[in-house]
């Protein structure tokens, strides 16, 4: 889909910090993350809203949406992990997959407070290296 950000990251034409990709689905770090960690998950068919998805690659993202909260445990600091789809931002079908260290991060208490991260890319490069390296030993 032209001018779609989302779509320009599955296709390399601009740079992402990579966790995983397989047939169907994309997961990248979020570059104004609400905590360490903070994920994305896209389908890599162009849907800008996720009820719109079909059931089965729903499925498939949200698959990939588990094994990341799964390495995220084990990486970064995390009372819980939680998922959120919002979309306001950019049309194409993404979970947020976030670690949680306080009950207000979920609801975007730090976006509102404009206290989110500015990980440099290097920075965002490194939290990307610890959870592909905790994928290889789910
Ligand atoms: P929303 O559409 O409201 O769910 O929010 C879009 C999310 O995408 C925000 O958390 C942004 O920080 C994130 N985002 C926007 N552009 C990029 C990008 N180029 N790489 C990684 N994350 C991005
Ligand atoms: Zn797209």
């Amino acid at each position: 889909m032209e001018n779609c950000i989302f779509c320009k990251i599955i296709t390399g034409e601009i740079p992402s910090t990579k966790v995983c990709e397989d047939e169907h689905t994309l997961a990248f770090l979020d570059i104004n993350p609400i905590n360490t960690g903070h994920t994305l998950v896209v389908p890599k068919q162009h849907v800008p809203e996720f009820q719109n998805v079909e059931t089965s690659l729903f499925v498939e993202v949200i698959k990939t949406a588990q094994t990341i909260a799964k390495a995220l445990k084990v990486t970064v600091p995390a009372e819980r992990i939680g998922i959120a789809i919002v979309g306001y931002d950019v049309p194409h079908t993404h979970v947020h997959v976030i670690p949680l260290l306080d009950h207000h991060d979920i609801t975007s208490k730090k976006l509102l407070d404009d206290t989110r991260g500015k990980p440099t890319r290097p920075e965002l490069a490194t939290v990307a290296e610890k959870v592909r390296l905790a994928l290889e030993s789910l």
